[in-house]
């Protein structure tokens, strides 16, 4: 073992679990540090409150005056909790959360001081925050952007700092962050749904979208994972051969929690209760050192929002654990990589999950309305969720056999399949009174109340309903929620109107019954729909095959993938139901085909950097060694020397041909660099750094990984996998 990895790997097994004092009940410290509604009518005046809960509620706007109430009520309490300063917390376009501090504290002359958060400071701030992607919207605007408070994602204190969740955007009101379209998509699909409730129950106000998501993550020690410039540099291994065991044990998977992971995982959901994050599950994953967490889902606004305070809080604990916590969707070829699974339902303010199926064959009816809504919304608009899941490493894991394959299909379940084949039997037109008896009470009626246990769990599917939610499976381990989330509401959203406009039609021009309607237009949606239903293996090459004749997108690239979302059929979407505009689309497509090739390029750089650097004079070192003993052998031998140094020769060989292999490589990839970053255009710069650049990434791994096999352990310089994965 060299000195590094020596000395990384002591440092690791002298570390002990840290003790962690959390005796308390975990219902009594939930949300504590959120200035959530108890808190509120504590420290706040009924009128602010009232407006605050409002503006919640239906989206009132807050005037000044109240806002002034409410930020000196937010103040106190958080001078009460021992915060000093204060911040708009937001997530730009980097998908990643930005904050900038400002200390309550302020000067009033004569050497005196007070605390203060003005309604002004509350509601709007106009950081400096001109190094954040725009897209081109500032620069075509020449306006600065600015946070704004938003009321329906509760003020937390996190460090001592009170966290006002805010959205950004242009001064032209350009969206700058995710979060804007975010609650744009959630009114819309609230308004649509809505209408569509209507229906059935006239006493449905507002729905809301819920998201449980399931993050997945590795912990890998600190001194470890700082001793690899890779890990470092990309979050990734760039190189590394496979150990002789990895997981085809499953000997990890839902196994005992390793005692120094069990002790972040308790800190990590202390502080999550403070927060309010609601989280539940943990587990080990599949990989050895891979965990999952997982909240009880929220709406869905506030549960990007968590997620995305998540992932902070799980690097900030793990630094006082000594671990580094790899969120990276492909951290390590050969073994399982990372996603982050989005649950999502509709719920009604009556409190109805509107894909449960219900008791009766009316609520059953209208479970299937929303069932096969979303199916054929997922059918129409496959390759736009594919691209909302689109980055460039979310590319190393779709498709690699453990993970969704990049075609979007959605699983239901043999129940469910049965029900949908049964429903397109029904005949076009007007119902006769037998054949709606028959159907409520034969079909519709029959959809068991508890599907949950029913549904065959498909882990290779994409999108998958499990019973009273649909999975999307596809979402990386590093995503932002609010992309995929945006996506999904929107089309949603858009493909209830335009159910409810054909129900409509069919009851006024045809004066058809309302169930009549609805049965013979969802009728229509399953025939129409069939393409993207699959029950069968997902990861099989039979199935790449059938989408392909099914006519559905297998975008298996990035810059492939992103294509759609400068589409006029999407920017004609998001803008009809006034989620993004055609400038704010074009913006996020730039920016995330940005945001590819600067990925890339990086990774490029590293493995040209270790192969060079690290690899390369470490294999020369051992030929040395190698060339020295054959030299000796001579002397001893004299010309019966090969006889004797076959092996070393053959590796002398060997060496010298990987280094070859190698060198070349990299020369060859950074003229390949060089040439992608001359071409003007977005796209042809992402193309090239797909196909041009990123093939050498193999090549120069594989020489890299058989000459980890060759050489001597004793100075290989990069901590090998074995270490990283089974030091716990
Ligand atoms: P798994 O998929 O790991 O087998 P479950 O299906 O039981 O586990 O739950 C996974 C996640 O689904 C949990 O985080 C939970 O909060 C979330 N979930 C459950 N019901 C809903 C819902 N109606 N809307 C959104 N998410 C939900
Ligand atoms: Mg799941």
């Amino acid at each position: 073992m060299s000195t590094l990895r020596f000395h990384a790997v002591k440092a690791s097994l002298e570390r002990k679990p840290l003790k962690i004092k959390d005796n308390q009940r975990r219902s009594e410290i939930f949300g504590e540090n959120v200035f959530n509604e108890v808190s509120m009518r504590q420290y706040l005046t009924k009128t602010a409150l009232n407006s605050v809960l409002e503006a919640i509620e239906k989206g009132t706007k807050i005037n000044r005056t109240v806002a002034d109430h409410i930020s000196a009520g937010m103040k106190e309490w958080a001078i009460t909790k021992g915060a000093t300063h204060y911040t708009h917390w937001f997530q730009p376009l980097t998908g990643a959360t930005a904050e900038k501090h400002d200390a309550f504290f302020e000067t009033i002359g004569d050497g005196l001081a007070i605390e203060k958060l003005g309604g002004d400071q509350l509601v709007q701030q106009e950081p400096d925050a001109s190094s954040f992607p725009n897209g081109g919207i500032r620069n075509t605007f020449e306006a600065r952007g600015y946070t704004a408070w938003d009321p329906t994602s509760p003020a937390f204190i996190y460090d001592k700092t009170l966290c006002i969740p805010t959205v950004f955007v242009s001064y032209t009101g350009e969206a700058l962050d995710y979060k804007t379209p975010l609650l744009r998509a959630l009114q819309a699909v609230d308004n649509a749904a809505v209408a569509v409730c209507k229906y059935f129950d006239k006493n449905v106000k507002k729905v809301n979208a819920s998201l449980g998501w399931e993050q997945e993550y590795f912990l890998i020690d600190s001194a470890l994972a700082t001793s690899r410039p890779d890990i470092l540099l990309t979050g990734r291994t760039v190189f590394g051969h496979s150990p002789a065991k990895g997981q085809q044990l499953d000997d990890h998977y839902f196994g005992t929690i390793p005692g120094r992971a069990m002790s972040y995982m308790r800190d990590l959901e202390h502080q999550c209760m403070l927060l309010g994050i609601p989280v539940k599950t943990r587990h080990n994953e599949v990989a050895p050192n891979q965990f999952e967490l997982a909240p009880i889902f929220e709406e869905a606004n506030l549960a990007v929002d968590h997620n995305s305070l998540l992932m902070d809080v799980m690097k900030k604990i793990a630094e006082r654990h000594n671990f580094t916590v790899l969120m990276h969707e492909k951290p390590f070829a050969g073994v399982n990589g990372s996603g982050k699974h989005n649950n999502w339902s509709l719920t009604t303010n009556t409190g109805v999950n509107l894909l449960s199926p219900g008791k009766t064959p009316m609520s059953n009816l209208q479970f299937l309305t929303f069932f096969i809504n979303t199916i054929k919304a997922v059918q129409t608009h496959e390759e736009l969720l594919r691209a909302a899941i689109a980055s460039a490493s979310n590319d190393y894991r779709l498709g690699a056999n453990e993970a969704p394959p990049a075609i979007i299909s959605v699983f239901i379940g043999a129940q469910l399949t049965n029900v949908l084949n049964e429903l397109e039997t029904v005949t076009k037109g007007k119902l006769s009174p037998q054949e709606k008896t028959d159907l409520k009470l034969n079909v519709v009626g029959k959809i068991p109340e508890i599907l949950l246990d029913n549904t065959d769990r498909n882990r290779t599917s994409s999108f998958a309903f499990t019973g009273n939610k649909f999975e999307f499976r596809a979402v990386g381990s590093t995503a932002n929620c609010a992309k995929p989330m945006t996506v999904l509401n929107t089309i949603v959203a858009k493909q209830l109107i335009d159910f409810k406009a054909e129900v409509d039609e069919l009851i006024d021009k045809k004066e058809m019954k309302k169930d009549d309607a609805i049965f013979n237009v969802l009728r229509e949606y399953i025939k129409t729909s069939k393409a993207i239903l699959f029950e069968g293996n997902g990861y099989s090459g039979d199935w790449e095959k059938e989408a392909e004749k099914r006519g559905l997108s297998n975008n298996k690239t990035t810059p492939e993938a992103l294509k759609i979302k400068k589409a006029k059929s999407t920017i004609d979407l998001f803008e009809s139901l006034g989620v993004m505009n055609s400038v704010e689309s074009l913006a996020r497509y730039e920016i995330e085909m940005e945001d590819y090739i600067l990925h890339v390029q990086i990774e490029s750089r590293v493995i040209g950097d270790i192969a060079r650097n690290h690899v390369v004079p470490t294999a020369v070192r051992y030929q040395n060694i190698l060339i020295e003993n054959v030299k000796g052998l001579k002397t001893i031998y004299g010309d019966e020397f090969k006889n004797y140094a076959k092996a070393q020769l053959g590796l002398i060989e060997s060496i010298s041909t990987h280094i070859e292999a190698i060198n070349s490589s990299v020369t060859e990839m950074t003229e390949a660099r060089k040439i992608c970053n001359k071409d003007a255009s977005l796209e042809k710069k992402a193309d090239g750094y797909c196909n041009k650049v990123k093939p050498f990434f193999d090549t120069i791994r594989y020489h890299c990984d058989k000459l980890e096999l060759m050489i001597d352990d004793g100075i290989w310089p990069l901590t090998k996998y074995r270490e990283l994965l089974f030091t716990k």
